[in-house]
């Protein structure tokens, strides 16, 4: 398999000018090309043109001698091993302990997918609503004059501060362990559309969110997990330095192994309640959020000049240093 990157065309392509570009690009005949299939497309708006930039996957026939007569400032490799090994292997004993996550934001949710998929069955608490009856009360509160609800808001109920983002499904970590495009698939999986998988600056808005949560969490309740919503864990039982069950807020404890606190960064009743509890805690050396709003058209108008506003450029995204 080969990989071909900034393979670029302008923004009024045809889908079928990509086959022609590439085997230009590789110097081949049509019969020599056995497939090929886009890694990721990129918008290039440098230089006052605005073009798509490609990355492909294509299979060739005499894979070693085309890329020997290519010359080497053509982008052109051997395409690189890029799958995800997800989980460790399956061990022999057999546990009876159900473990506890939570929370269900990005983190808890996918925990809880992962360990359903392994026969765990997690119990998944959740102190706010499912995501559909919160995106009610957030609406109400913005919009309709309803009052502020403590446990369903922008922070709190089922896909966590990650429902009410900004939507944006990149990010400047380097992903060594090839987790983001495995990430991007399920949630392809669970509804979210398909060009998230190649485009260079995926997003997807809350109103497909609220369904992609939906769906993870169905998965889990499919597999025998549970996921309870108002559930506040306000207290935690701890023997032997080990976190042996969590008690919600309705006095209820229930038992788990392992517990995972998967509860984002502005749950500070719980981080209180597991502080007092000996739970360590390390701060961070700094972190400020600012958030800065200018108007998208603006910014399309900024980045694609004459074609601001054209269909398959869709918004402009732009980063502020
Ligand atoms: C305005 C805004 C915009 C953002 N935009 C982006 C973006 O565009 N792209 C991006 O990648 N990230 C974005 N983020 C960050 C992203 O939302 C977080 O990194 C992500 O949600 C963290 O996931 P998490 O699962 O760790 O925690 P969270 O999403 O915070 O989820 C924690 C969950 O735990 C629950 N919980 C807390 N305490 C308890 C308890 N005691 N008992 C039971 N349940 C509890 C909460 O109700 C919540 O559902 C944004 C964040 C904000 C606030």
């Amino acid at each position: 398999m080969l990989q071909i990157s900034q393979l670029t065309l302008p923004v009024e392509h045809a889908d079928t000018d990509l086959r022609p570009a590439l085997l230009k690009r590789l110097g081949i005949p049509d019969a020599a090309l056995r497939g090929f299939t886009i890694k990721q497309r990129a918008i290039d708006a440098r230089r006052q043109h605005v073009n798509f930039s490609y990355t492909l996957l294509a299979e060739v026939d005499h894979e070693p001698r085309v890329l020997k007569a290519l010359s080497k400032d053509t982008q052109t490799c051997a395409a690189p091993d890029e799958t995800y090994r997800q989980m460790a292997p399956r061990g022999e004993h057999i546990v009876s302990n159900r473990p506890v996550i939570v929370g269900s934001g990005p983190c808890g949710l996918f925990a809880g997918l992962l360990l359903a998929r392994a026969g765990r069955k997690p119990i998944l608490l959740e102190r706010g609503k499912a995501a559909g009856d919160r995106a009610r009360d957030v609406t109400g509160f913005w919009r309709r004059g309803w009052d502020f609800n403590p446990e369903s808001n922008v922070q709190y109920g089922e896909g966590g501060a990650g429902t009410f983002s900004d939507g944006k499904l990149y990010t400047q970590i380097r992903d060594r362990e090839h987790r983001i495009p495995w990430l991007l698939k399920e949630m392809v999986a669970a509804g979210a559309p398909e060009d998230i998988l190649i485009k260079a600056r995926p997003h997807i808005g809350t109103d497909r969110l609220i369904k992609v949560v939906r769906h993870l969490r169905e998965e889990i309740i499919s597999l025998g997990g549970e996921v309870r919503f108002g559930s506040r864990v306000s207290d935690v039982v701890i023997e032997d330095q080990t976190m042996r069950a969590v008690m919600l807020a309705d006095g209820s404890v229930i038992e788990g192994a392992p517990i995972i606190f998967a509860i984002g960064h502005s749950s500070r009743d719980t981080f209180e309640m597991l502080h007092r509890n000996g739970v360590p805690f390390e701060a961070k050396p700094f972190s400020v959020g600012v958030r800065i709003e200018h108007p998208q058209r603006l910014v399309d108008q900024m980045l694609y000049g004459k074609w601001a506003g054209h269909a398959r450029l869709g918004s402009a995204p732009y980063k502020f240093v």
